[in-house]
């Protein structure tokens, strides 16, 4: 990705699709690209992939900059949808360094897929009824947490969920026997090398039941499975996280609720962090625990 300039490069964006014409917000901008916000009750759908007229003016430029741009992101939030627009050529050379190596320029900020097999049905959410999607035929889950799921769908895919907002997570929790089920949103969209990532947010968070966290095994001590968040520290040892933390398969994720060290029978005296009786050290700070 290219370097932010300081000074906005551009303030104001028409976005040009077909015969339709939007005005938006310049959120950021970059050397090749720029992220824009449509704010109001009845912001526009570009399609991920979708190739726009794109109109930048205000900030730096005494003249606004066109040319054709690529729908590579797309965002929701409260009364806001937020896209990122890559321009086919580098518009701003002079402002910000570019990512020259077009793989990198579009695939930064994904993870590498999971190869996590995982039940999951998908069913937006329409006045119409429901869509089925199973995502291990049509996808895998790269990261899970209290909040949502991110999910992603194979190029080709997507059909059935492009334009629809919300979607009916169906799956069985690792190491639990009965299926449950909770309504998202779909946050993100992004296209990625390996497909279409979507960021799937659980309406409610009051289970903790679906609170997963990307694992990371301690080489200090040996200790596995430690999780990525909620214990920054090894319970263990003490020792800081120095290794990567990854989704484990699916069979083998530890919700934050069951995991050994979830506790309150111990608790640190240096952050307050509380503890299972397992745990020797606070999985926050590292401080050792009174026994
Ligand atoms: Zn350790
Ligand atoms: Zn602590």
């Amino acid at each position: 990705m290219g370097v932010e300039s300081t000074v906005p490069i551009a303030r104001t964006a028409i976005v040009r699709s077909g015969t339709a014409t939007f005005e938006a917000r310049v959120h950021a901008c970059y050397a090749d690209r720029a992220m824009l916000a449509f704010i109001g009750a009845h912001p526009p759908t570009f399609a991920l992939g979708a190739t726009v007229q794109l109109v930048l003016s205000g900030g730096r430029l005494r003249i606004p900059v066109r040319g054709d741009a690529r729908v590579v992101e797309r965002v929701e939030g409260r009364g806001l949808r937020q896209y990122t627009l890559e321009f086919d050529e580098v518009m701003f050379a002079e402002d910000a360094a570019p990512e020259t190596d077009r793989e990198r320029r579009l695939w930064t900020r994904v993870r590498p897929p999971s190869d996590n097999p995982v039940p999951i049905v998908l069913s937006p959410i329409t006045a119409q009824g429901r869509v089925r999607m199973e995502l291990d035929r049509y996808g895998r889950l790269v990261d899970v947490s209290g909040g949502g799921l991110g999910v992603l769908l194979r190029d080709g895919t997507e059909g059935p969920l492009a334009g629809h907002e919300a979607v009916r997570v169906s799956f069985r929790p690792p190491r639990t026997t009965a299926n449950v089920e909770r309504d998202c949103r779909i946050r993100s969209r992004a296209l990625t090398e390996h497909g279409i990532r979507l960021g799937l947010q659980l309406e409610t968070v009051e289970d903790e039941s679906l609170a997963y966290e990307p694992m990371w095994d301690c080489a200090a001590c040996g200790e596995r499975g430690l999780l990525e968040t909620s214990q920054p520290y090894c319970c263990r040892c003490g020792a800081v996280r120095d290794t990567d933390a990854e989704v484990a398969a699916w069979g083998d994720l530890i919700a934050r609720s069951q995991h050994r060290f979830t506790g309150r029978e111990r608790g640190c005296t240096a952050c307050g962090g509380t503890w299972s009786a397992e745990a020797r050290h606070c999985g926050l700070c590292g401080t050792a625990l009174p026994v």
